[in-house]
């Protein structure tokens, strides 16, 4: 049975509840999970526009969630800033957290690189790398580099079989995946004398991404982060889908879906919706507004089709005019980026499945829900 609502419950989930709320973006996204008995967990971070406080801490908190020792595990599934903005905040309030990342960033190579960048001059570029580095530092200088743990394909972060049967693991990125990231990383390391680049992650590091796999009873999601398909088969989606995982680690097909790279056509990849989800899922997903803006109208068309319900935590930008004169263009779009500071609300989607699997979906204003 699934149930959709227009607001947003501000009241804590019961401990046989679970729930799945996604952010987005502030810039960028966030998943808060309860793992069940008042055990949260925390995908990725993205601040509130207003406070600035990571969006996870200011919801937490109004739901009344004691974040020092209920927040479990906070995972970081690569380090773009739409995915890290705020991480470091959230790691130092979360202060019982196990910290998990992408298994390239704690190699030695990307510990290296983060050192390079504590100090940077351009305050405003190279956030992600900082905000990274900032972790690292802050878990050695406390002696709690214990804390920090790499995650790569069908790592399991919990799981449990008492009352329900509960399970988080990772289905990314591969071996090979974590192997080309770390020679990628090598070669961002700059040279003694060279000066150094600014924006230095690249959007090669999607190759990275950690895709999630959420059990609660009979409810289970997938949350696809920023993984795209690469065209090799042993990275990307097809490393999943060649891996044999779904049999390996007896996973259900799941009925949600958080559509990775924000809807974009390059994270589309059709057996991961014939074999690893229901047919005909709830399908979520937070926009990206840089560059042409994402999920495109073909992005939406395609994922329409694809699953019972499509919501996007906030409308993604409206495709421009080809016609437009170019000053009117910038004219208009500044007028509409001072406006978008007035009306900057963050995008919730919350769903909560009970331990008999039925789903309440609730979105706030800035949802968008799109049907088939
Ligand atoms: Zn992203």
């Amino acid at each position: 049975m699934r149930n959709f609502l227009r607001v947003i419950s501000g009241e804590k989930p019961a401990k046989d509840v679970s729930e799945v709320s996604l952010f987005g973006p502030g810039i960028g996204e966030c998943i808060v999970i309860h793992l069940g008995a008042d055990k949260w967990f925390v995908i990725d971070s993205c601040r509130c526009p207003s406070t600035k406080k990571p969006i996870a801490i200011k919801y937490l908190e109004e739901l009344g969630v004691e974040v020092s020792t209920q927040v479990e595990g906070i995972l970081i599934t690569h380090w773009h800033k739409d995915h890290i903005d705020g991480a470091f905040d959230l790691v130092n309030e979360c202060n019982s957290a196990q910290i998990y990342f992408s298994a390239a960033l704690l190699k030695k190579e990307a510990i290296r690189l983060s050192k390079l960048y504590k100090k940077d001059p351009f305050a405003s570029t190279d956030t992600e790398i900082r905000e990274f580095g900032q972790i690292i530092e802050y878990l050695r200088s406390r002696e709690e580099y214990s804390r920090a743990n790499p995650v790569q394909a069908s790592h399991t972060i919990c799981q449990k079989t008492t009352p329900l049967k509960i399970r988080l693991l990772a289905l990314s990125p591969s071996p090979q995946a974590v192997t080309q990231s770390t020679a990628n990383l090598f070669e961002l390391i700059p040279n003694v004398g060279d000066s150094r680049n600014r924006h230095v992650i690249g959007q090669s590091e999607n190759l990275n991404a950690v895709v999630m796999y959420f059990e609660f009873g009979p409810f289970s999601a997938i949350f696809g982060s920023d993984l795209e398909e690469t065209g090799n088969p042993n990275t990307g989606w097809s490393a999943i889908i060649n891996s044999g995982m779904q049999e390996t680690l007896s996973l259900e097909p799941a009925e949600l879906f958080k559509v990775p790279h924000h809807g974009s056509a390059n994270g589309h990849n059709d057996y991961v919706w014939s074999l690893l989800l229901d047919n005909k899922p709830l399908a979520i997903t937070t926009p990206f507004y840089r560059g042409r803006g994402l999920p495109t109208e073909q992005d939406i068309e395609r994922i329409r089709g694809l699953a019972s319900e499509f919501w996007v935590s906030r409308k993604s930008r409206a495709p421009k005019s080809s016609k437009r004169d170019r000053m009117v263009e910038r004219e208009m779009d500044s007028v509409a980026r001072g406006r978008s500071v007035i009306k900057n609300k963050i995008g919730h989607i919350q769903v909560r499945a009970d331990r008999e699997g039925s789903l309440k979906i609730r979105g706030n204003e800035q949802a968008v829900k799109y049907t088939a």
